[in-house]
């Protein structure tokens, strides 16, 4: 369905993007809309105060996160419906992008509400163009889960990947983190993006192996991983599409990507398989 973002009748809900770290990294839109809306949301109003304080912005101040909140989710609700224009922002960069927000935009969209993006900073794509990695194409996926054995799930379903990598994490979980990503993905090249925007940024390039040695490390970072390198031999592929069969692929589309993945002749590999499946 069409929708048009600024009729300056009706209801919107604006996602602002906010610094990653250097307050001046806001652009002047941002600082607008926050001064111009009815009610600015935030993740965290103590984080959010320091901010506002800054570009003089009084707007009134009231949190939201996700986990605790379908009251909040339908007090906000009716806020729109009753026409009012509100803001969301996080205490870092895109707000929905590993961040709350992404409930209430389903909702708004789901009612017919505007939404629309204020653009600025997000850790991931700032710490990309800068790795070193090849930019295009990428997979965002933000954190790994914090339990081992899930984590190792996620990183198995991702072993496979052409793309290059974007992961979260904090300086708590890095160390093991890495060593979960080299087991599975193997010693692959990463650029481990530190405290970016901030006095200490720093960029740590090379294999998992050498990035481990500089740990510990403190402050936010963002993980950019290269993706399977392009003369990768797909040993099994046989294996390969049951594995991708039972992670919910129907058989044709793996086959398809097996033969993608190891640049076979799918129709060879679809007669290969079949036979493999009668000998089983
Ligand atoms: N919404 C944010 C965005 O658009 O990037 C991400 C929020 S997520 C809860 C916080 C994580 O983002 C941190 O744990 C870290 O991995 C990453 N991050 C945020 N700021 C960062 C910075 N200045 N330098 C490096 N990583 C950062």
């Amino acid at each position: 369905m069409k929708m048009r973002s600024f009729d300056q009748e009706k209801a919107i809900l604006y996602l602002v993007a906010t610094p990653i770290g250097n307050l001046e990294d806001i652009t002047f839109r941002a600082i607008s809309i926050l001064k111009s809306v009815d009610k600015i949301y935030a993740e965290d109003t103590r984080n959010s105060t320091i901010l506002l304080k800054t570009y003089q912005i009084s707007t009134p101040l009231e949190s939201y996160h996700e986990f605790s909140q379908e009251l909040k989710e339908e007090q906000i609700l009716k806020e729109l419906q009753a026409g009012k224009k509100l803001a969301i922002i996080s205490d870092a960069g895109l707000p929905v992008i590993s961040d709350p927000g992404y409930k209430l935009v389903k909702l708004a969209v789901e009612h017919n509400i505007a939404v629309s993006t204020i653009p600025g900073a997000s850790a991931g794509i700032s710490a990309l163009i800068a790795s070193g990695i090849a930019p295009t194409p990428y997979t965002f996926y933000g954190f790994l889960d914090s339990k081992h054995g899930k984590r190792i799930k996620e990183l198995e379903e991702l072993k496979y990947v052409s793309h290059t990598l974007i992961f979260y994490e904090a300086p708590h979980r890095i160390n093991e983190m890495l060593l979960d990503m080299k087991s599975i993905l193997g010693n692959r090249k990463i650029c481990l993006a530190r405290e970016l925007t901030k006095t200490f940024e720093e960029y740590i390039r090379g294999t998992i192996d050498e990035v481990i040695q500089c740990l510990p490390l403190k402050g936010e970072m963002v993980v950019i991983v290269e993706g399977l390198e392009e003369n990768f031999q797909l040993d099994h592929p046989l294996e390969k599409i049951d594995e991708l069969i039972s992670l919910g692929y129907k058989p044709n589309d793996a086959i398809k990507e097996t033969a993608k993945l190891g640049n076979l002749d799918r129709n060879e590999l679809y007669k290969s398989y079949i036979q493999y499946k009668n000998n089983k």
